[in-house]
């Protein structure tokens, strides 16, 4: 589609970097102004090589009136400036950074009032000058990377190596102490391109006009007090933040096969499930695959499995691709392994309607990666969550969910690093099921449940924060 020449409702704009964990809560925000707040949206599209989630997410029957999608044209020779080693934040920069060559003439159709883009379209920020459009970050992930990241480019001037290797933990201004080994990959490398461009991107943060957080102050108190209070971010000076979530997918498309996951959840009692998945483009290597298969077996436990193909060279194999693979799971999990365990577990291949699996009574835990968006539709679901970080920001995130939040339960050994064995799977899943701290897990989930629903009702601290910005480009 394209920008409509003459749009009578206030108009602002949405660019968010391929992958659907960047998509999705730029989409939720942006339905939340068209549905809620009378705007209407144009939300810039990164075409990339076909993802059937992303596909299917931008059908015209599936969008709100007053919500147009625009396709940026995929860039002809892309595949000229991307290699196979390049890391995934290099080869979304990239794409980005190409692709925002149209940006300039589909903004200029029909100005929006200001535009909202994720921290990988950082390049917006001179092409926006040009046009005195006023640019507003989204930072999708957790506030607590957002706090480091701000603090990322001191760090950089300071340590000299890897900062990996540091003795002790690294203390972002007023925020609780990160374990080197826990810092996201992007930084951990500090040789790998990839690390120069999330730096690039993280030090244009504060030219934003405002930063959206996809949190709210209950979830994580203390690293929202120090960016608000904390002098080093008002030295930075950092931009107005302004809490709006937690933002999580509300609707499905559901699916024949969905359907068919939903009718046997139906039919299994309450808080009995364990769902498992990675993300939408996380893999296992086939014999950490070949773990987790037993671990389930051998727990006892009722589980869903979405199954990707296992792939031994990144954990990150179907970043690009999600739910686009054709994969027969019976070709590489164990050997009779769905036939034993037949009933009691449910194996999906590639992709299963998330949010609504975490929303079913049945479901009583979820294994997951703790991408930000999996993060918070567990907690918005008051599911407790049993950590397997693999890659990006995860270990963060699973560190704060298991010492700050207290939903989640971490293995003693790294997932994607080393590999958890079977023994050790059944044991975490056994105490998140059946388990005494899986139960306190539970009625903290359950906790920031309501208070998740508070902050973004009318008068609470999330929906009031999207409101002063709502009011001002009325304004303007
Ligand atoms: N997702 C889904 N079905 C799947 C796998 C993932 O609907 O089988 C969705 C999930 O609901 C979430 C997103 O994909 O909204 C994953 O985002 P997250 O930030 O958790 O992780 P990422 O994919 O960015 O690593």
């Amino acid at each position: 589609m394209t920008i409509p020449e003459k749009i009578k409702k206030p108009h602002v704009a949405f660019l968010p970097s391929p992958g659907m964990g960047h998509i999705t809560p730029l989409f939720e925000f942006a339905k939340r102004l068209v549905i809620h707040h009378g705007f209407h949206v144009s939300f810039f599209v990164i075409t990339t090589a076909a993802s059937a989630a992303q596909n299917e997410l931008f059908r015209p029957e599936n969008l709100p009136a007053d919500f147009t999608a625009v396709e940026i044209p995929p860039v002809e020779n892309i595949s000229s400036f991307l290699t196979d080693d390049m890391k995934v934040v290099t080869q979304l920069c990239i794409m980005v950074r190409e692709s925002l060559k149209h940006l300039p003439s589909l903004l200029m159709k029909n100005r929006p009032k200001a535009l909202i883009i994720d921290l990988f379209c950082t390049d917006a920020f001179e092409i926006c000058e040009k046009l005195s459009i006023p640019v507003y970050s989204f930072f999708t992930a957790s506030t607590i990377l957002m706090a480091f990241s701000l603090y990322l480019p001191t760090l950089d001037s300071e340590v000299e190596g890897e900062f990996v290797d540091l003795p002790e933990t690294i203390q972002t201004p007023g925020c609780s102490p990160i374990h080197p080994h826990d810092i996201l990959d992007q930084v951990k490398d500090r040789k790998n391109e990839e690390y120069n461009w999330y730096l690039l991107n993280v030090s244009r943060l504060p030219l934003a006009v405002g930063i959206f957080v996809n949190s709210w102050d209950d979830l994580e108190p203390v690293s929202l007090k120090a960016l608000r209070e904390n002098l080093f971010f008002q030295n930075i000076p950092l931009p107005p933040v302004y809490t709006i979530g937690p933002l999580i997918k509300q609707d499905e498309v559901v699916t024949e096969q969905d359907a068919e996951i939903l009718a046997w959840l139906d039919d299994q009692p309450p808080d009995s499930v364990l769902f498992v998945v990675f993300g939408s483009g996380g893999t296992l290597t086939s014999e950490q695959l070949t773990e987790l298969a037993w671990g389930l077996e051998l727990s006892q436990q009722r589980f869903i499995l979405v199954a990707r193909k296992p792939s031994d060279a990144s954990a990150s194999a179907a970043f690009f691709n999600v739910g686009s693979d054709e994969n027969d799971p019976l070709l590489y999990l164990p050997e009779g392994f769905v036939r034993r365990t037949e009933g009691r577990g449910l194996v999906v291949p590639s992709w299963a309607p998330q949010t609504l699996i975490l929303n079913h009574r049945s479901t009583g835990a979820f294994l997951s990666h703790c991408g930000w968006n999996s993060t918070l539709e567990s907690i918005t679901n008051g599911v407790p969550i049993t950590a397997w970080p693999l890659y990006a920001e995860q270990r963060m995130n699973a560190t704060f969910l298991a010492e700050e939040a207290g939903v989640a339960l971490k293995f003693s050994k790294n997932p994607g690093e080393e590999l958890v064995d079977r023994n050790e799977i059944e044991k975490n899943v056994r105490i998140v099921m059946e388990g005494e701290k899986g139960k306190d897990m539970r009625r903290r989930a359950k906790e920031l449940k309501e208070s998740a629903k508070i902050a973004l009702n009318s008068g609470g601290s999330s929906y009031e924060s999207l409101c002063s910005v709502v009011e001002f480009w009325k304004s303007q």
